[in-house]
């Protein structure tokens, strides 16, 4: 069964004026769609092998579901991770749980917001939970095909590719980063937290 692309969860401009339309717009329909797209191929091509027996190209294809399967679903994590009543604190565990792994929020929001702003090249900035570890932690991945730590959770990610951000903020990826957090979906984060939990 295919992939669809996930309608974003909010109109096109919904995120205005943090998150501009235009660059919205082409990040879900075209960016996002791409993945999808290309996650499907691999699975065809996958099960192709499969039926031939024949893998001389296994490698390729599923770097390929890699690449496109993370960036699928880092991308709904994304939009889910926006809101445009956003913004403000994280409460419950979560609040509580922030202020245990990182001081407090204000500590947490400069670490994040380091790490993204210090990702080389395309890549994304993840807050994450590790049940075996018991611990939030932040994760910058330069390339979501490379993707792995065992056992995290992701919660809350960002895209800092230059696409996410370029046609409205250009090179000012520090401003992209501030302006974000006015659309941080934090009832969403919490929600995901208590299940990364169960
Ligand atoms: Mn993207």
């Amino acid at each position: 069964m295919a992939y669809k692309l996930p309608p974003l969860p909010y109109a096109y401009d919904a995120l205005e004026p943090y998150y501009d339309e235009q660059t919205v717009r082409i990040h879900h329909d075209k960016h996002h769609a791409g993945y999808v797209a290309g996650l499907n191929k691999a699975e065809e091509e996958l099960a192709a092998a499969r039926a031939s027996g024949d893998y001389a190209l296994i490698k390729h294809w599923e770097r390929e579901l890699v690449f496109h399967g993370s960036g699928h679903i880092l991308h709904t994590m994304f939009w889910e991770n926006m809101t445009p009543e956003g913004g403000g604190e994280p409460s419950g565990a979560l609040a509580m749980r922030i202020a245990k792994d990182f001081g407090d929020l204000d500590a947490f929001r400069a670490q994040f917001s380091a790490a993204a702003n210090a990702v080389e090249g395309s890549g994304w900035c993840v807050l994450g939970w590790v049940s075996t570890l018991a611990k939030l932690v932040i994760l910058q991945i330069e390339k979501h095909q490379d993707l792995s730590l065992c056992g995290v959770v992701p919660l809350l990610v960002i895209d800092v590719w230059e696409h996410a951000y370029y046609l409205k903020y250009q090179n000012r990826r520090g401003e992209w980063l501030s302006n974000w957090w006015n659309i941080v979906n934090w009832a969403d984060v919490a929600s995901r937290f208590a299940e990364a939990r169960k």
